[in-house]
């Protein structure tokens, strides 16, 4: 086992691999910003390690500063998070060949799944269902329209180097199609250095069902069930639940057993997620992420399994401590994300925080990096918190999340708690009766 792992990440789950490594006995080193030396990560690690002025390209995401990092701590592995640097190829690559170990994928499977064309493929290789669309890259107007009336409108275009809800476009008619592939190219142009763009079938009303998986790298791989992250903004998940509403066991198992297959096929190393559209009583891939989500929190709680520790085991040359007959449901859970951000607009909102008080109690987890006296820098994401509830069954998980909310006070700026309490009011929440659309329509009624 590692003596000293490296996170090469801030916030909350910087917080959150900390946690793991001490429970393991496990040094850990934080590294950070300039804007960062006061963050809460860099005053719970065992050391800490200064890479870099405040942007993320010259901190956070600087290759050669954390790889410096490692040498002068000492440390032998470097946990990513997820963001930053946690699906990049290349810097797991150059972390191997300096002999520090990257707690993630190899650097070939980040590789394939983070260009969406070559995931798309891959998985339909190994019997993954895929949204209907193009065979790989679109390069002019011509094959689109030909793409789209193949498989009917509406459709969406998407960038193959896409990610966090960008480069995509809806056309419904072929007018649409031909401005929409245009932009579309031109945003993947500037976004990603990358214009190639693909077309799928637009779905309707699905929903977003991602399942966790999880190797060994050495063929042998599980799976942990779903996660309905269909509640979106913008294409970015607000509220995440496990179990799925709408799964049943039996959908649950089998396509469960799918995604591990394909994992086993590929010995795939540590923990992944298939992410799915699902409409109908079908899935549709879509994506693959190769590293630790933020919404991982709902699975732990319904499996009692740590994700983080188990990366480190496998990382390590470890065997999973579980096997899939060990992986049973237990109750419902709820994760919200609270996002310094000022309705209706979700407005960035950074700022010193008077006040903070973490909500507790019977099945409920707040993991913030959050204290009183802090000043959330204006450079990062706007995440401050992830609140987390498990209950026995879904309305008793709402009901806590309802009393969890109400004990939260994050003083001094904006935050999205109003939304959660607004959404959990609502009757289709209530019934966990909501597709992808749902947040974007009721949003555009609240405001
Ligand atoms: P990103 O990597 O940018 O997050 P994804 O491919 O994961 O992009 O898609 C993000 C979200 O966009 C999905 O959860 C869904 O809400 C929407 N989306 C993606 N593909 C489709 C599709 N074919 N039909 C309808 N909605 C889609």
């Amino acid at each position: 086992m590692f003596e000293k792992i490296l996170i090469a990440n801030r916030g909350e789950i910087a917080l959150r691999v900390i946690r793991a490594c001490r429970e393991m006995g496990i040094k850990s080193v934080a590294v950070h910003s300039t804007a960062d030396a006061d963050a809460m990560h860099v005053r719970m690690a065992d050391e800490s390690v200064c890479i870099g002025p405040a942007p993320s390209s010259e901190s956070y995401l600087s290759k050669a500063a954390i790889i410096s990092a490692c040498e002068i701590t000492g440390a032998q592995a470097v946990h990513p998070g997820y963001g930053f640097l946690s699906e990049n190829a290349s810097f797991a690559q150059a972390l191997e060949d300096h002999g520090i170990t990257f707690i993630g994928p190899s650097a070939e499977h980040i590789r394939i799944m983070g260009d969406k064309i070559t995931a798309k493929e891959t998985a339909k290789a190994l019997g993954i269902p895929v949204v209907p669309g193009s065979d790989g890259g679109v390069a002019d107007f011509e094959t689109a329209i030909g793409v789209a009336e193949g498989i009917g409108f509406p459709v969406i275009i998407k960038a193959t180097a896409g990610g966090g809800g960008r480069g995509m476009k809806v056309a419904k008619t072929p007018e649409e199609l031909e401005i929409a592939f245009r932009t579309a190219r031109a945003e993947a142009k500037a976004a990603f250095g990358n214009d190639e763009v693909y077309i799928e079938k637009y779905l309707q009303k699905p929903r977003h069902i991602e399942i966790q998986v999880f190797g060994d790298g050495k063929g042998g791989a599980v799976h942990l069930g779903e996660r309905d992250c269909s509640l979106q903004r913008r294409h970015q998940k607000v509220f995440e639940e496990a179990p799925g509403p709408a799964i049943t066991p039996k959908m649950r198992s089998e396509i469960g057993a799918i995604c591990a297959n394909a994992m086993s096929k590929i010995a795939y190393i540590g923990a992944g997620t298939v992410e799915f559209l699902y409409e109908d009583g079908n899935f549709y891939f879509i994506e693959m992420n190769t590293r630790l989500q933020v919404e991982h929190p709902v699975t732990e709680f319904i499996f009692g399994v740590d994700l983080v520790r188990e990366q480190i085991r496998v990382a390590s040359g470890m065997a999973l401590s579980f096997t899939q007959d060990d992986l049973e449901i237990n109750g419902h859970a709820i994760e919200v994300r609270i996002n310094a951000e000022k309705l209706p607009n979700f407005a960035p909102c950074p700022g010193k925080v008077r006040t903070f008080h973490a909500p507790g109690g019977l099945g409920v987890r707040m993991d913030s990096a959050l204290y009183g006296g802090y000043s959330i820098p204006p450079y990062y994401d706007s995440l401050i918190g992830k609140l987390i509830v498990h209950g026995r069954d879904r309305p008793e998980a709402l009901s806590r999340l309802r009393r969890a909310l109400g004990e939260l006070i994050v003083d001094g700026v904006d935050t999205t708690v109003p939304l959660f309490h607004a959404l959990l009011a609502e009757p289709d929440i209530q019934n966990g009766d909501y597709n992808i659309h749902w947040l974007e329509k009721w949003l555009a009624q609240q405001f």
